[in-house]
């Protein structure tokens, strides 16, 4: 593919995360190619292409299940020049970008020093105009130019210098750090549906639990989640924390072994004590406990989505995770089957034992769901059918005794 750029008389390279990683010795997770060919002419050399992009037009040409992204070689506005393509608003910010320049131009408006590093296919060279190289090696992250101006033109920025630090551990040097504390407040003006996907790689990339603290220490969490920050630092309880925090190291397993991920379970996971802080006060107000949790879960979605997109199709499965732990609370009885049979169960099952990890729950209950869904259904049918109340006082030593010894 870059073969064909290149015998067409354009210039192809391979720049960005793919030879950053390469470099690294890590799998890329995708490739991007930069040209001097415009996306009209790449189009023409590959019929499998597709234009894209609002902010910025790309070419996107197909390989079978691959994309390869190709961009021409773009240039960074010049503060107050009259540059007609390019514009920044009143904060700085970038509003459009798509003036087309030489490759040492779209070298400098790139990032970090180490994202701006070109493999010349024509002669297997690294091009390096940033010390990228160098930084490579000493395992930092810098910010090309002045970090502030960089940062006002893109605030997602403070948020990719996390997310690059802690995946790729490296440091972040100390001028691009110094203004992010100061500076993440201009996260608020960033479009919620920018933040989600930000989000999403933030959270579900391998390193949710190192983004969480990180984000937290520099203040981006706020920007992200305001109200689970402000509920973590009121809580004089550590069980949020605890909660959040075996969360995102679960997931983070869970992505190492190759096993699915879904943001629904990581948003019920970070919201889940401002949920049960307004249910309790809607609960105070006389509303009965499950009307108080639903109405608690729409009102907190609904002030997160003014921050962050919440698509449906992970709110409403949220929703279920939540409603599910009243149902958990109680074990035994055939609504104990039902509750197995709801095609949430496994996740509310898996968000259940968090909430024992972090002392809300007995650990007792949660033990008693891990039997009950690992019986025999024949057994479990006698489990529920046994005569229940006012003998459950007598039943339960025993019980207790069972899931105490199978877990020593
Ligand atoms: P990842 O492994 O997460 O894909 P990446 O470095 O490839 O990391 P992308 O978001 O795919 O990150 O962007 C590709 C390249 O585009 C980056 O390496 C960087 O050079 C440039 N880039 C991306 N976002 C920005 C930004 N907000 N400001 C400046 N340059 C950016
Ligand atoms: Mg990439």
């Amino acid at each position: 593919m870059l073969y064909r750029l290149k015998e067409s008389g354009y210039q192809a390279h391979l720049v960005g995360g793919g030879v950053r990683d390469l470099l690294l010795g890590r799998e890329p997770k995708d490739l991007d190619i930069a040209t001097d060919a415009h996306p009209e002419d790449v189009r023409r050399l590959f019929r499998n292409c597709r234009l894209i992009g609002r902010r910025f037009r790309l070419a996107h040409v197909m390989f079978g299940r691959e994309v390869i992204e190709v961009a021409t070689f773009r240039a960074l506005q010049e503060p107050g020049g009259n540059n007609g393509e390019q514009h920044a608003d009143e904060e700085g910010r970038l509003v459009r970008d798509n003036v087309y320049g030489s490759i040492e131009d779209d070298a400098l408006r790139r990032d970090f020093t180490v994202n701006a590093l070109y493999y010349n296919i024509a002669d297997f060279s690294i091009i390096d105009f940033t010390s990228g190289m160098q930084d490579i090696e000493a395992g930092k992250l810098r910010l090309l130019g002045d970090p502030e101006t960089r940062y006002r033109e893109d605030p997602v920025r403070m948020l990719r210098a996390v997310r690059f630090a802690t995946k790729l551990g490296f440091r972040i040097e100390p001028a691009t750090e110094q203004p992010i504390r100061e500076l993440a407040p201009l996260l608020g003006d960033i479009p919620p549906a920018r933040l989600f996907d930000e989000m999403l790689k933030m959270f579900l990339g391998g390193s949710a639990l190192d983004n969480f603290e990180m984000t937290r220490h520099y203040d981006l969490f706020r920007q992200l989640f305001p109200l689970t920050e402000k509920s973590l630092s009121h809580e004089e309880n550590h069980f949020p924390l605890t909660l959040i925090s075996r969360g995102l190291a679960n997931t983070d397993s869970r992505v190492a072994d190759g096993k699915p991920v879904t943001p629904a379970f990581l948003f019920a996971v970070f919201l889940w004590q401002p949920v049960r802080d307004m249910a309790a006060r809607l609960e105070a107000d006389g509303q009965a406990t499950a009307q108080a949790l639903q109405h608690a879960g729409s009102q907190i979605i609904a002030q997160q989505a003014a921050v962050m997109s919440t698509p449906r199709r992970f709110s409403l499965p949220m929703r279920d995770i939540w409603m599910l732990q009243l149902r958990l609370e109680r074990k035994g009885g055939r609504r104990s089957l039902r509750v197995l049979g709801h095609p949430r169960f496994r996740a509310a099952y898996d968000f259940l034992l968090l909430r024992g990890e972090a002392g809300e729950v007995p650990q007792e209950l949660c033990d008693w769901w891990t039997e009950f869904q690992e019986m025999h259904p024949e057994k479990r049918e006698q489990e529920v059918t046994r005569p229940r109340p006012r003998k459950r006082r007598r039943r339960r030593p025993r019980r207790t005794a069972d899931s105490g010894s199978g877990k020593a």
